[in-house]
């Protein structure tokens, strides 16, 4: 027999399938290894046949196959094709997508534990091998153990010799590294509400393969979620469920681990490489049915999937930013689309692009406008700064939040603190002259950072000693400006010395489970005040926590990027929507130097309809997405005049293209990236707004065909940072 490999390199110029003899017992899907230009290396198997295109004298053996049970699943290969085309890629790099990293690395293995097991029948001992008879003695009671314990407590040398003598055996048996053993416990299912039970007859009834449910926050989606897996399981199929990797949070875990115990397997980057590897194997080998995880479990190995879910599909985590720069939808759409089941988004705060896909009817859109128990969406109070500092008030807080935070934990509740930032504050700059400290890989501003009294660079990690004087023209004023998350804490501290006050961000998060250490301290109570960044944004259910403060809801609405306006106002809905989830009812303070923007006015109100209204007239008249395409061609490299080079030939080549299809381009130029260098390379972008898809494909072929040895050339479609 021959078997079809592609090879794991991801070259174009070895993009192709090779073939090997193999033995009749090879099944398609193996990872095997081969031999290739004189190497050994690993492959997918990808078909097998009997009879193949080289001649016999020419062809070699597959050397030796992985896994018992093949790692790819027969739709890999559908998908392989679909993204390999799409996204321009070798097909090796999107098989790899299938298969964990450290997998195809080698690192990890299955994890062994010997076991010494009794055998029937006695033996007789001698008088002098006392610590043999204590360990037969033992073993009569509970039978067989593992095998270090009994060595611990009766020698190796003991247990060798039973074994030796035949009295007892030892095996090795594989065992699973369970990452979440404490939270097993019993959960009872709710009795649904008739919106919950009229969103499911919904989803189950509907022709459309995508379903978007906007849900406001607390309205109850994960119930459905769950209630909907639940259904699938029953049947015998399994189940996709995306989160966002932040809301992989403790309550969330230990939600899913109660509701479906083994059947659930959690696949989650906080996770050691063991643990992975044995939860990915547990999803293969069809022990556990349900795969839980942030954008990359999109590729589990399910067969026969009944139903997909993405939790917070607006969220900017499920584009991919590296390559393949995938939309973890598109795929997901495309494992509907195979297995015949739904794909069901779930948002209190839809992107501008699903929910304009359901208003023109290709989603089936649920609405849930009300909380569960009917329980009022949090109260949102302006507090206009302006007028805050012109009361000589310069403190990072207003007066309306101090009070709403006074009674608040007066009243033995909990608070949550939200800003925009990282750090104690933001750039160092000199008040003489107007210097500000840059990296000089990155050209990037520093940031400081009070703990260690040093500038560190956020995007390569660089550390600089803080600065005593100016090197530009020496003068002595040299501050930092700005409030990060620390700088808060420490006001607070001031303004509330009984508080316990717990602060998340980059910073402080660290490790495996980092913020789940944080978040499950505060859900305990254990604090009353949490300060934090994005990270506090997202799915969390603190019941206690009545009040929510908005620091500087301006900072997203100044970032120069088309969805600004709708970046804002889902934070600021999410954020909010953490207040009054149960018990009293909630409010929310939003500082902002701008409380005349329409934005926040919608936001404020809870408002989705009128913002998507007026977001779509905005996108129509402007033409941005989804009524068009911004598409950057990035080209990197480390040699900036190669890299220049190759920023020509892009753009020349896509000059061409204007010029044959001039109405497709609303906008082409080429430029240095805002940011100029990272980590020594050279950053250079053609960027160009299209009309449609149309020209997509071709633009691929520029960056694929300009890419070489010293330079790499990638598309980005509507890219969520342009930096
Ligand atoms: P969402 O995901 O829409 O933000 P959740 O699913 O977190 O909302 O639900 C909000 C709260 O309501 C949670 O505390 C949840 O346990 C509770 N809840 C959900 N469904 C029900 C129900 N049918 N009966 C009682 N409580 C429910
Ligand atoms: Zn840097």
């Amino acid at each position: 027999m021959y078997a079809q490999v592609i090879v794991d390199i991801a070259h174009s110029q070895v993009d192709k399938i090779f073939e090997y003899s193999c033995p009749a017992s090879l099944q398609v899907g193996s990872r095997v290894k081969v031999p290739f230009g004189g190497r050994v290396i690993d492959g997918f198997v990808i078909g097998i046949s009997d009879t193949c295109s080289v001649p016999p004298e020419k062809i070699k053996p597959v050397y030796s196959v992985f896994d018992e049970l093949p790692a790819l699943v027969p739709e890999c290969f559908t998908l392989m094709e679909r993204i390999s085309m799409r996204y321009r890629v070798p097909q090796a790099a999107s098989l790899r997508l299938f298969v964990p990293s450290e997998m195809r690395l080698g690192k990890v293995r299955e994890a062994y534990k010997n076991y010494v097991v009794l055998k029937d029948g006695g033996i007789s001992l001698s008088k002098s091998a006392k610590k043999q008879a204590e360990a037969l003695e033992f073993l009569n009671k509970v039978h067989e153990a593992e095998l270090s314990e009994l060595a611990e407590k009766f020698g190796r040398g003991a247990v060798n010799a039973l074994a030796e003598k035949g009295a007892v055996e030892i095996e090795k048996r594989q065992i699973k590294r369970n990452p979440f053993p404490e939270m097993d416990r019993e959960e009872l299912p709710k009795n649904l509400t008739p919106a919950q039970i009229s969103a499911i007859q919904s989803i189950e009834n509907s022709k459309n393969i995508v379903q978007l449910i906007h849900g406001v926050t607390g309205s109850g989606k994960t119930e459905i979620y769950l209630q909907i897996i639940a259904r699938e399981i029953a049947k015998g199929k399994t189940a996709i469920f995306l989160v966002p990797e932040i809301s992989l949070t403790p309550q969330m875990l230990s939600q899913l681990r109660a509701r479906f115990k083994g059947e659930a397997a959690i696949l989650h980057s906080g996770l050691s490489a063991g643990e992975r590897f044995d939860e990915w194997w547990r999803l293969r080998s069809g022990e556990a049915k349900i795969a839980i995880g942030a954008r990359s479990a999109i590729f589990a190995p399910l067969e026969n999937i009944g139903a997909i879910i993405i939790d917070e599909e607006h969220d900017s985590s499920y584009i991919s930013e590296s390559a393949p720069r995938y939309s973890t939808t598109d795929i997901a759409k495309w494992r509907a689309e195979y297995n015949g089941c739904k794909l069901i988004l779930g948002s209190a705060t839809p992107s501008v692009e699903s929910y304009l896909k359901a208003a023109d009817g290709e989603y089936n859109l649920i609405t849930m406008p009300e909380r569960i128990n009917q329980k009022p969406l949090p109260e949102i109070i302006i507090a206009d700064m302006r007028r805050e500092v012109k009361r000589g008030n310069n403190s990072a807080f207003s007066l309306a939040f101090r009070e709403e935070l006074k009674n608040t934990l007066d009243s033995g509740n909990q608070a949550i603190i939200f800003l925009n930032r990282r750090g104690y504050s933001q750039t160092v700059i000199c008040r003489d002259c107007g210097y500000v400290a840059k990296c000089e890989h990155c050209d990037v501003s520093l940031t400081y950072h009070s703990e260690d009294n040093c500038l560190k660079c956020h995007y390569c990690g660089t550390r600089y000693k803080m600065l005593e004087a100016c090197p530009e023209c020496g003068g002595r004023h040299v501050r930092y400006s700005g409030t990060g998350t620390q700088r808060v804490v420490a006001d607070l501290k001031e303004l509330f010395p009984k508080a316990r006050i717990l602060r998340m961000d980059n910073d402080t998060v660290s490790g495996k489970d980092g913020h789940y250490k944080i978040l499950s301290k505060f859900a305990s109570h254990e604090a009353d005040i949490l300060v934090g960044t994005q990270m506090i944004a997202k799915g969390h259910d603190f019941p206690s926590v009545t009040l929510v403060g908005i620091l500087d809801a301006d900072m997203s609405l100044h970032f120069s990027d088309y969805r600004s306006g709708e970046r804002t106002f889902q934070l600021i809905t999410q954020v909010s929507g953490r207040s009054g989830r149960a018990g009293s009812p909630g409010k929310v303070v939003l500082q902002t130097y701008c409380p005349e923007n329409y934005i926040l006015r919608f936001a404020t109100a809870y408002d989705y309809a009128g913002f998507f209204a007026n977001e779509r007239e905005i996108r129509k008249a402007t033409a941005f997405p989804p009524y068009s395409l911004i598409c950057r061609v990035m080209v990197t490299g480390e040699d900036d005049k190669q890299a220049l080079a190759a920023l020509k030939e892009v753009y020349f080549a896509t000059e061409e293209l204007k010029s044959a299809y001039p109405e497709e381009f609303l906008f082409l130029n080429r430029m240095h990236s805002p940011i100029k260098r990272i980590q020594g390379k050279h950053r250079y972008q053609v960027l160009m707004r299209l009309q449609s898809d149309k020209l997509l494909s071709k633009i691929y072929d520029i960056a694929v065909s300009n890419t070489n040895g010293s330079v790499l050339c990638y598309v980005e479609e509507n890219p969520t940072n342009l930096s």
